[in-house]
């Protein structure tokens, strides 16, 4: 505690913050020092709350390093403050001790499908303005990512626990176990009297490397892997392809799982992948290997097959990275896991009608989430192919403002 009040005193509160301008969601940072210096926790705890409803959870998993560490005027000269210590300490704080009132339900009925940071933002979002809410989810339980994802030592499960608590405190009805698209369909939500529906599926399938291979029994995608990395052998050796946060997470949860050499493979070097600084910093504490400009070309039962390859410019003068010829080689290995993206699933667009994708397969909606079907709203992965839990957030917050506006107009029609 001593030492966050050593850090909140070393904040210059300045007047234009370049913290909160660089925060997608703009979180009002000196305020919250500020209230934190005074020791009004509750108060700062319910400012965080209300402009971010999972505050607590973009404390720890935020990309830091380019939002409000990155930019903070201190850094320039010196150490930049780490507010996001701060924010998790007033965040868990508040998630624990404070309750909600719930407000009296007496608005429309609003499904939302999906219990990932999109979905959970819509219904805090539209629960606390009196819509009586329903969350399907496919899986058992909320949390999207941030449960079958990001691994317990990055984000502990116990706060998607209190937040779950919150939303049933709030009036939420929960359905998990429960996919929307093929038997319970969006029609039959509109004939049971949802006024509102809301998509927030994410992106949960993986994208493969086209190559040779990864059908075999040793091959697994990172995102499947991820959900229950327990059921899994993986033997001694391991490697995992691609250099994003999903194969971070991947390589550091098999090295803590017990497997003795875990290899990222990456086609390009460690300037272009896109984890952030800490995220690798964090894979090498851990023991994670890395195999630089090698790009695989076929798996077998034994390994994979690489090629080297190098950046050069291209005739516009951009950089481009093309294979070596001449270069193949092969990496011996017991286990191979696949971590270069993920696409959305088709359940509800290919089971109901009215629903534009673009060629990704990404829903398509204008910028406050309508879809191509009344009445149908969307955010989240699922639109914008895979970002960050507080653009995710960012996004759903607009959206159900939208929402709240779409239902009011039907008021206003009766
Ligand atoms: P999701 O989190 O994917 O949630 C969608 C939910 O919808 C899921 O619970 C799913 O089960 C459910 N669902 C899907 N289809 C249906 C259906 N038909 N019916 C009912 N329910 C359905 N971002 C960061 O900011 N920091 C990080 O450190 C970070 N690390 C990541 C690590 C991994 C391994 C991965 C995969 C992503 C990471 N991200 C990170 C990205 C971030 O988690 C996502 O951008 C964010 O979770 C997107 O939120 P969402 O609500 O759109 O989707």
């Amino acid at each position: 505690m001593n030492t966050l009040k050593d850090e909140a005193n070393r904040c210059l509160l300045c007047k234009n913050p370049r913290c909160k301008a660089k925060c997608p969601i703009g979180t009002p940072i000196p305020e919250v020092i500020q209230l934190f210096k005074e020791d009004k926790l509750v108060k700062a705890g319910e400012m965080l709350f209300m402009n971010n409803p999972l505050s607590v959870v973009c404390a720890l998993v935020c990309p830091h390093e380019n939002q409000c560490k990155g930019n903070c005027v201190r850094g320039i000269k010196g150490q930049p403050i780490e507010f996001y210590e701060i924010e998790n300490y007033i965040s868990s704080k508040f998630l624990e001790s404070s309750e909600i009132k719930p407000v009296e339900a007496n608005k429309e009925r609003i499904a939302v499908v999906g219990a990932g940071p999109a979905g959970i933002t819509i219904a805090f979002a539209l629960a606390s303005k009196g819509y009586k809410i329903t969350m399907f989810e496919s899986k058992e339980k909320i949390g999207g990512v941030l449960r079958y994802g990001i691994p317990d030592f990055r984000l502990p499960k116990v706060i998607l626990d209190k937040i779950h608590h919150r939303l049933i405190q709030m009036g939420v009805k929960i359905r998990p176990n429960t996919r929307i698209g093929p038997v319970i369909t969006i029609d039959k939500l509109f004939e049971d009297g949802y006024k509102a529906i809301f998509i927030g599926t994410g992106v949960w399938n993986p994208k493969t490397l086209n190559i040779k291979g990864e059908t075999l029994g040793h091959v697994h995608y990172a995102i499947d892997y991820l959900k229950a990395p327990g059921v899994y052998d993986l033997g001694k050796k391991v490697v995992v392809i691609g250099a994003g946060n999903v194969a971070m997470d991947a390589a550091r949860t098999a090295k803590r799982s017990g497997v003795e050499t875990v290899t990222i493979m990456y086609r390009k070097g460690f300037e272009d992948m896109t984890a952030t600084k800490v995220e690798i910093e964090e894979a090498k504490e851990d023991g994670i290997q890395f195999e630089l400009y090698k790009s695989p070309i076929e798996i077998r039962d034994d390994g994979v097959k690489y090629i080297q390859t190098q950046k050069v410019l291209n005739e516009e003068g951009k950089a481009e990275t093309v294979f070596v010829e001449g270069t193949e080689n092969f990496y011996f290995c017991d286990s191979v896991i696949i971590a270069v993206s993920q696409a959305p699933r088709n359940n509800i667009v290919a089971n109901n009608k009215g629903f534009e994708t673009n060629k990704h397969g990404l829903l398509l909606t204008d910028e406050v989430g309508h879809t191509t079907r009344q009445g149908v709203f969307s955010a989240g992965d699922v639109v914008t192919g895979a970002k960050t839990v507080v653009e995710a957030v960012k996004h759903a917050k607009a959206v159900a403002e939208a929402i709240d506006e779409y239902c009011s107009s039907l008021r206003e029609q009766q």
